[in-house]
């Protein structure tokens, strides 16, 4: 399924696998004034290909490679000849999907496999008919993340590196201190408005934004203080993280609340 809404230039593009009647796991592609922000998942393709008139598409940033991200890359450059960028270290998985490995079963089924596409090293600075956006190495997510930053505006498009609610899970590439700096990097910015990877745009996301560092903080000191105690990940989790995880089962804890642990006890840039 998909939902796409259009207001101040900006359509938002937000698609999920529907299972038993419902949206599941959301993942959100933007375009801006031939700017496309991600460009969704692969089984959404067709949905997206109806909804982004032809030959409007003159470049794609991908904010990371994850395949929800990513899926759409591949089609969207033969229909549009768009020019995709990314992050130097996303680059050769948007050439090659399966670089790192098959792709998880339930990452197949939620998203799909993304198909191979060539894509450049992202500049500093794009200009589109909407201004000037910077582009801003952001990792804590993935390693391989950037945001887009919309001067005149404020907005800013923060891919995954901002999630609503308080985080209890993460994939195995998350580094809690890179996220930590990553949104305060985001914060100093004092955005108006933030398009995030979830389709739920936010205007003065100032509160939420200071929450949000605030619960990954006290979280990053709550893992090092047990860890310090000689608890193990395991029994950091459970102490955490009590309550079991649907997601953590389903994805045979590729998405999980060790991982999410096991991201706090990295080293920055790790
Ligand atoms: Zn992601």
């Amino acid at each position: 399924m998909l939902e796409t809404t259009t207001a101040d230039g900006v359509q938002c593009l937000r698609m999920a696998r529907t299972l038993l009647g419902r949206g599941r796991y959301f993942t959100a592609a933007y375009r801006v004034a031939g700017l496309m922000v991600d460009s969704g998942c692969a089984h959404a393709l067709p949905e997206v290909l109806a909804a982004v008139p032809a030959g409007s598409v003159r470049t794609i940033v991908n904010t990371h490679s994850h395949e929800d991200h990513v899926g759409c890359n591949h089609w969207l450059q033969q229909r549009d000849g768009a020019t995709i960028y990314a992050h130097p270290l996303a680059l050769p998985v948007l050439r090659d999907p399966r670089l790192r490995g098959p792709l998880h079963l339930y990452r197949q089924v939620m998203w799909g496999s993304p198909l191979p596409a060539a894509g450049r090293p992202v500049p500093e600075v794009l200009e589109t008919a909407l201004g000037r956006f910077r582009v801003l190495p952001t990792p804590g997510h993935s390693p391989d993340h950037v945001v887009l930053f919309q001067e005149e505006r404020g907005w800013v498009f923060t891919g995954d590196l901002f999630v609503g609610g308080e985080d209890r899970a993460s994939r195995q590439d998350a580094n809690g201190a890179d996220l930590i700096a990553s949104l305060e990097r985001v914060q100093a910015l004092h955005p108006t408005r933030i398009y995030p990877g979830s389709g739920h745009m936010r205007t003065n996301p100032a509160a939420e934004l200071v929450r949000k560092i605030e619960y990954l903080k006290e979280l990053r000191e709550a893992i090092v203080r047990l860890r310090s105690a000689g608890r193990s990940v395991g029994a950091i989790r459970r102490k955490l993280f009590p309550k079991p995880m649907v997601m953590e089962a389903l994805t045979l804890a590729d998405f999980s609340g060790g991982n999410l642990v096991r991201a706090f006890l990295k080293e920055a840039g790790a």
